[in-house]
C-alpha cells in the first residue's frame, strides 16, 4: 500500500507543513538496482584506539584495507562529502580511548551524503578484562544512538570481528588473530552494509566469528550452481527473497501451500523458478523437498509465516497450535531432517524468519512472538554446531514493518504508526528483507553465523 505521507513530506508544501508541526521526516531511501548499485561519495576510512587493534600498520589493518577497496567505492581517508565511513574502533580498550571516537566521527558526521552508511568496526567485548569489555560494550550505545539521531536515510552499524586475548600484548590484552583472514570474513557484511542493498536495517550489531570464507568465483552472480528453496514464496516477502536469489545466480525452487497453487506458479513463472506446492507442516515435508532438489539445496529460506492474533484470554488452542507449528515446529523439523539427511551440502546456508514481535513482543501476539522467538533461540543455538558437523551456517532476519499484504490489512493508526516508529521513519519493503537473506546467503558470509539481524529501520520497538 503506498505510503502517502512518505510522498507528501517529498514536496516542497509537505516538507514546510511537517516540519513546521515537527512531525518525522522520512527521506526516501536509495535501493539497490542495476542504474545504482552504489552510495553516492567516497569512503572515508578512519582508526580510532591507539591499542593493540586493527589499525592500519597492523596485519589485519592492511587486511582490513584490502578489503574495504572491494566494496566498489575509493576509499579516501579525508573527505567534503562521504558517502560512507569506516570506523575501526577495534583498537578502543579503554573509557579514555572512547574520545577517539568522539573525535573521529564528530566533524565527518554533519557532512555524511544522504541516505549514506557509517560501520564501526569493534571486537567482542572481553570475559577477562572489564576495561576492555565496557570500552566495547560502549560502542553498541553509540551506535543506536547515532542511528536514531542520524537522519536522512542514513544508517549506523557495530561490526565486531572477533579477538582473542593474549598474554604479551599490553594495556587490553586484547590482539585480533588471523591477520589478513579476520578481515576477510568480515568482505560480505561491508559489501552489504556498505550497499544500498542495507537502506533499511540501522543500529544494528552483527558479531563474526573466525571461519575462513568460501571464495566467490562470479561476483555478478554469487550463487550460480546453488539451489535455494523458499517456503511460503508464492507473495510476499518470500516472493522477494526467490526474486533477489534468482537475481543472484541461483536455481530457485518457490515453496507454497497448494491453496495458493496458482498465485505460487505465477510467481515462479516470473522469476524462471521452480514451483513446489506443499504444506510446510506436511509429515513427509522434508523428504518432498529433498526429492525437489536431488543435488542438494545450497540455500533453505524458511520464511512461510502466519498470525492468528488473540489475546491470550481469548486464544482458542487452535490459534495457538497453528501458528507454533507453522512458523517454528516445521522449521524445527525440517531443518533436523534435511540437516541429518545431507540435503544440506557443505557450504550451506539456512536462513528463517523471526519478528521483532518475537524481541519486543506485542499485545495480542503471544503465539506469533513466542514462535518467532523460538527461532531466534534455534538460530543460536544450532549455528555454531551446524557449522562444526556440517559446514552451513544458521540465521535470521527479524523483520519489522514490511509494506506487504499483512500489514495493509491492519487498521490505520495502527499501521501509521509501525511506520512512523523507527529511525527512518517509514515502514520497509520486501526487497530489504530480501538483501538481507542473501547476504547471509553469500558464499564468503561463512563467518556470518548465529545472527539475527532486524531488518525494522531501528524500529522502537525492542533492542
Ligand atoms: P504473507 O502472508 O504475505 O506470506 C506468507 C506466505 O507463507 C504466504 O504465501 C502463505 O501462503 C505461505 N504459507 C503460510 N503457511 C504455510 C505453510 N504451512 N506451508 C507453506 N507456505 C505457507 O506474509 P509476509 O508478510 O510476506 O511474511 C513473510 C514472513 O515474514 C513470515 O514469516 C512473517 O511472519 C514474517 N514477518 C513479516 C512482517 C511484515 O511486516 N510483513 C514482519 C515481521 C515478520
Amino acid at each position: 500500500m503506498a505510503d502517502r505521507y512518505l510522498h507528501f513530506t517529498g514536496t516542497a508544501p509537505g516538507r514546510f507543513l511537517t516540519r513546521r508541526l515537527s512531525l518525522p521526516q522520512p527521506a526516501p531511501l536509495r535501493r539497490w538496482s542495476l542504474e545504482t548499485p552504489q552510495l553516492e561519495g567516497p569512503l572515508l576510512h578512519l582508526t580510532a584506539g591507539s591499542g593493540a587493534g586493527a589499525g592500519a600498520d597492523t596485519e589485519t589493518g592492511a587486511g582490513l584495507a584490502e578489503v574495504l577497496a572491494g566494496v566498489g567505492l575509493p576509499v579516501v581517508g579525508r573527505a567534503d562529502r562521504p558517502g560512507a565511513v569506516v570506523l575501526d574502533a577495534t583498537g578502543v580498550t579503554t573509557a579514555a580511548g572512547l574520545g577517539d571516537v568522539h573525535a573521529a566521527l564528530h566533524p565527518v558526521v554533519r557532512t555524511l551524503a544522504p541516505g549514506g552508511r557509517i560501520v564501526v568496526l569493534g571486537t567482542v567485548p572481553s570475559p577477562d578484562d572489564h576495561h576492555q569489555a565496557a570500552a566495547q560494550q560502549a560502542l553498541e550505545g553509540f551506535v543506536r544512538s547515532l542511528g536514531k539521531e542520524i537522519g536522512r536515510g542514513s544508517t549506523v552499524q557495530l561490526v565486531r570481528i572477533p579477538g582473542v586475548r593474549v598474554p604479551d600484548v599490553p594495556a587490553s590484552g586484547i590482539r585480533l588473530p588471523g591477520g589478513g583472514a579476520t578481515a576477510q570474513g568480515a568482505a560480505s557484511t561491508l559489501r552489504f552494509l556498505l550497499s544500498p542493498r542495507s537502506a533499511y536495517v540501522s543500529g544494528q550489531v552483527i558479531e563474526l566469528t573466525d571461519a575462513t570464507p568460501e571464495p566467490v568465483t562470479d561476483p555478478a552472480a554469487p550463487l550460480a550452481g546453488r539451489t535455494a528453496l523458499v517456503t511460503g514464496a508464492a507473495r510476499g516477502i518470500g516472493a522477494a527473497v526467490a526474486s533477489v536469489l534468482a537475481r543472484d545466480g541461483a536455481r530457485v525452487i518457490a515453496l507454497d501451500v497448494p491453496g495458493v497453487r496458482e498465485e505460487l506458479e505465477r510467481t515462479a513463472a516470473r522469476l524462471g523458478a521452480t514451483p513446489l506446492p506443499l504444506d510446510i507442516t506436511a509429515p513427509d515435508a522434508a523428504d518432498r523437498i529433498a526429492a525437489a532438489a536431488p543435488d542438494g539445496l545450497g540455500v533453505l529460506v524458511h520464511n512461510a509465516g502466519i498470525t492468528r492474533d488473540r489475546r491470550l484470554a481469548n486464544m482458542a488452542a487452535d490459534r495457538w497450535t497453528s501458528v507454533v507449528e507453522v512458523n517454528l515446529d516445521s522449521v524445527l523439523r525440517t531443518t533436523d531432517e534435511l540437516l541429518k539427511g545431507g540435503a544440506v551440502t557443505r557450504g550451506g546456508r539456512i536462513v528463517a524468519t523471526a519478528s521483532i514481535a518475537g524481541i519486543a513482543g506485542n499485545n495480542g501476539q503471544t503465539n506469533y512472538a513466542a514462535s518467532k522467538a523460538g527461532i531466534i533461540g534455534l538460530v543460536r543455538s544450532l549455528g555454531p554446531r551446524a557449522a562444526a558437523d556440517h559446514g552451513v551456517t544458521v540465521n535470521a532476519v527479524a523483520p519489522g514493518f514490511i509494506e506487504t499484504k499483512m500489514t495493509a490489512a491492519v487498521p490505520f493508526f495502527i499501521r501509521e504508526a509501525g511506520r512512523r516508529m523507527n529511525s527512518l521513519s517509514q515502514g520497509g519493503l520486501p526487497v530489504d528483507v530480501a538483501e538481507a537473506v542473501a547476504w547471509f546467503a553469500q558464499p564468503d558470509s561463512t563467518a556470518v553465523n548465529g545472527q539475527v539481524l532486524r531488518v525494522c529501520g531501528q524500529s522502537l520497538l525492542g533492542a
